[in-house]
């Protein structure tokens, strides 16, 4: 053999891209991606959903003493500070009337996202198949992939000013190798709350399959108007199959701090810790100590929270509206989905590219979060967790889109 013959990597490994294969689909997060676009472009940026205003300054302050005072500056117990586990637990009771043992039904994670990815790797085999919400949060996707199960979507579709679950498709979804169904209500990005028909309906079919249910709750003290936020595990039948997730990030405006949890029966509980205890293994000291006394804030901290949300989703709905959008108007989250066709326009990602050029401002494509990207194309996301001026700007520049 010559050497010009010779293949110039024998092993192969040159040709082989160093990312695996269950996450090369994935890329960069549109988080990541967006955020970089609007501070290179000097953009009002509404798309990642952060606040731009810190949550309360007594919490704040709760996090300064438990830092000076040696506080969960050493590892914190795998399962959480006793404070906030317990904290957890009469939050869960006194919102729901759900009782949960905190020393064997409650685990403090590192953020949604680490309970999401523990709560997958721990519970599902290779090849077990996730029912989830289409579209669906980011992390949902890449986390079955690493935990090697496949994901069934069924997406919710347009219907009379909301995104609606259709109960047939989402019975049909679920085949003998379905292993849990993956809720998130309220549900980001379209703002949809899930009614009590619906989550009856999901319920019970849950019982009927014999399923586990993983349910994202994280923005459970985001619903406006007439929605009401209804917990699955509340559900008949649901306590015992039902993994809960919660998370201070939306609920107390510090996404930074990363304290997440799950509540759950002891056997999910403890399968979910099995995968957890080998990520973070423990996180966020101190902050867990500041989040126990967030949790047990009085009524009128989260009735406050909910009434200023609900203003800021006003404001900014009407700006959209103005700008010529047509929007849905959210019950729930902070976050508003626009269809962006009554503009002359119908692909999201292309649209969100061009946005912070044509007006200086930074919104998410939705068709990030389809595995059917068709479905999602015309549709784009906007946060409105900013300061009202804010929001008053953005609302300006957006009106010179059909100018
Ligand atoms: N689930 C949903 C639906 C979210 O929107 C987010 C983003 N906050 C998360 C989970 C992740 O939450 P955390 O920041 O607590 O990890
Ligand atoms: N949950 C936030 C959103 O949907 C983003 C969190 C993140 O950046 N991963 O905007």
């Amino acid at each position: 053999m010559t050497s010009s013959a010779r293949p110039a990597d024998p092993a192969g490994t040159a040709a082989r891209p160093p990312l695996n294969r269950r996450l090369a689909e994935f890329g960069t997060t549109i988080f990541a991606e967006m955020s970089a676009l609007a501070l290179r472009t000097g953009s009002i940026n509404l798309g990642q959903g952060f606040p731009d205003t810190d949550g309360p300054e007594e919490i704040r302050e709760a996090a300064v003493r438990a830092l000076r005072d040696g506080r969960g500056n050493q590892y914190p117990p795998g399962p959480g500070v006793p404070e906030l586990r317990a904290a957890v637990t009469a939050h869960q009771l006194r919102r729901y009337g759900l009782t949960f043992d905190p020393d064997t039904e409650v685990l403090v994670t590192a953020g949604a996202t680490e309970a999401i990815a523990a709560a997958l790797l721990g519970l599902l085999e290779p090849g077990d198949e996730v029912v989830a919400l289409e579209p669906y949060y980011d992390s949902y996707a890449a986390c079955v992939a690493m935990a090697g199960g496949r994901r069934v979507p069924v997406t919710l579709r347009p219907h009379e000013g909301r995104f609606r679950l259709d109960l047939d498709e989402l019975r049909a979804a679920v085949t003998d190798r379905t292993r849990l169904l993956l809720i998130n209500t309220p549900h980001n990005p379209t703002g949809t709350v899930l009614t009590r028909a619906e989550l009856t309906a999901i319920a019970e079919l849950a019982v009927e399959r014999d399923l586990l249910v993983v349910t994202d709750e994280v923005y459970e003290h985001l619903v406006f108007d007439d929605a009401e936020h209804l917990p699955l595990a509340t559900f008949p039948g649901m306590r015992d199959r039902t993994v809960t997730i919660g998370s201070a990030g939306k609920t107390f405006s510090f996404t930074g701090w990363k304290v997440g949890w799950i509540t759950a029966p002891r056997e999910l509980v403890s399968a979910v810790r099995s995968a957890k205890q080998y990520l973070t293994y423990v996180a966020s000291g101190p902050f867990q100590y500041a989040v126990a006394e967030a949790l047990r804030l009085p009524d009128s901290y989260f009735d406050e929270f909910r009434a200023d949300m609900r203003a800021k989703r006003d404001l900014l709905a009407g700006g959209l509206e103005r700008a010529g959008f047509k929007v849905f108007r959210p019950a729930g989250t902070y976050f508003i989905t626009t269809d962006i066709r009554p503009l002359g326009e119908s692909d999201g990602f292309a649209f969100c590219r061009s946005l912070p050029e044509h007006c200086g401002v930074v919104a998410i494509p939705n068709a990030v979060f389809y595995d059917h990207r068709e479905q999602g194309a015309p549709f784009v996301r906007f946060a409105f967790c900013k300061r009202t001026g804010v929001l008053e700007e953005a609302a300006r520049r957006l009106k010179t889109l059909g100018a």
